[in-house]
């Protein structure tokens, strides 16, 4: 008996553990101090009266004879397909409903999705990233290599001369720059696809978030990318459902590697290794697509934008550099007078009782960057800056 060996390759993940422990210390020696979090990457409002009714219906649904539901299709009811097409219609992207398929969220599918490409492919990574995306593939024992997201790249890094890969991750709005890329840099990574005969593993989770017309919210937007990409998307972030779990991932009958469908051999993972999200689920998740859903979910991220949109005003005010919260939940800067990242974590908790997350524990290129989130209360967000504001760097 042996192990997979390449487990014992993945790094240990220390930042949010250090984070709590650093808070801690910080808390037991300053009982009186009052502290603002601002830096975790979940929701914080309850989930909408739409979605509550729909549930409450589905639970009565599951109590009666009549209405009891067993095992549902593997890939996810007909009805919230269906739902997820028209939404898709509504951007101008075309999706037979057997293009998608319903998940427990969008982590478990990006990680899921390693299972139909060979081991030896070449994966590229942009960092700084959400670190499921290298961890999963350690966990294969893939050879990953990086591209970098710098001040100068405006954290949305383009594939160069030298650039080779399989398989590419993007996120946009990215976790945890907030960056999000135009349709003319996406159209430069599909063409770069194209090209090599890779494929893209694009993750959408934050793309409720995108308010200016002019950004994609989804690859398909972008000519070219349903021959060469695998969408994943959530609605965790664009509906709270993080507790509930139920996302979704668009496999295009139209992309073909090595003379196979991807979308069939993703089917065929599903049916052997999954067996559905809840129904009581779905129905929660159908009722976000409905239009009085769609705007009471719309609503809360109007929430959290204008906390984003008052963090981003108070770093312009004291002319700190930073990326996203605009179009994104996350706001990602440079932190003051060349400080480190957890110098700078220590300094903001220390003189301002702010917690945020160190940019070095995303990649390499995290170094010197910092990110806030605006999943927080307004009254937490304001005082929060309030504090920061009044800081002298
Ligand atoms: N993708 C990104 C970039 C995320 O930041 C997250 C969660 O924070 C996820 C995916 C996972 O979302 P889900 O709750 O749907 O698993």
């Amino acid at each position: 008996m042996n192990i997979n060996a390449n487990y014992l390759n993945l790094q240990e993940s220390y930042l949010f553990s250090t984070v709590a422990k650093k808070v801690k210390e910080y808390q037991s020696a300053n009982p009186d101090r009052a502290i603002y979090r601002l830096g975790i990457g979940d929701v914080t409002l309850p989930l909408v009266p739409a979605v509550i009714e729909a549930l409450t219906n589905a639970v009565a649904e599951m109590g009666e004879q009549k209405t009891f539901r067993g095992y549902g299709e593997e890939q996810g009811y007909a009805f919230l397909r269906s739902d997820i097409s028209a939404y898709y219609a509504k951007k101008g992207v075309d999706l037979d409903i057997d293009e998608i398929f319903i998940s427990d969220g969008a982590k478990s599918d990006i990680g899921n999705i390693l299972d139909i490409f060979s081991t030896d492919n070449d994966v590229l990574i942009p960092d700084p990233v959400y670190p499921v995306y290298i961890d999963t593939n350690i966990m294969a024992g893939r050879k990953v290599d990086y591209i970098y997201g710098t001040l100068e790249n405006a954290f949305t890094p383009l594939p160069d001369k030298q650039t080779k890969a399989d398989i590419i991750y993007l996120c946009s709005p990215n976790n945890p720059t907030g960056s999000v890329y135009s349709k003319e840099q996406l159209k430069i990574w599909v063409d770069f696809a194209l090209k090599n005969n890779a494929v893209i593993l694009f993750d959408s989770a934050y793309e409720a978030f995108i308010t200016d017309k002019a950004l994609p919210t989804s690859i398909y937007q972008v000519e070219g990318a349903k021959e060469c990409a695998i969408e994943f998307c959530s609605f965790s972030k664009t509906a709270g459902f993080t507790g509930t779990r139920c996302g979704y991932t668009v496999v295009p009958k139209s992309l073909k590697r090595n003379g196979a469908s991807l979308n069939t051999l993703w089917l065929r993972r599903q049916t052997t290794k999954f067996n559905g999200v809840p129904y009581i689920v779905q129905r929660g998740a159908q009722a976000v697509l409905t239009d009085e859903g769609f705007r009471q979910t719309r609503k809360n991220i109007a929430y959290y934008r204008e906390n984003a949109l008052l963090i981003s005003d108070t770093l312009r005010k004291l002319g700190i550099w930073f990326t996203g919260g605009e179009n994104s939940p996350y706001i990602w800067f440079k932190c003051p007078n060349g400080m480190t990242s957890w110098d700078f974590f220590d300094f903001l908790l220390k003189k301002a009782g702010v917690v945020g997350t160190p940019g070095a524990g995303f990649g390499k290129s995290g170094e010197g960057f910092f990110r806030l989130t605006a999943f927080g209360s307004r009254e937490n967000t304001v005082n929060a800056l309030k504090s920061f504001s009044a800081l002298s760097f």
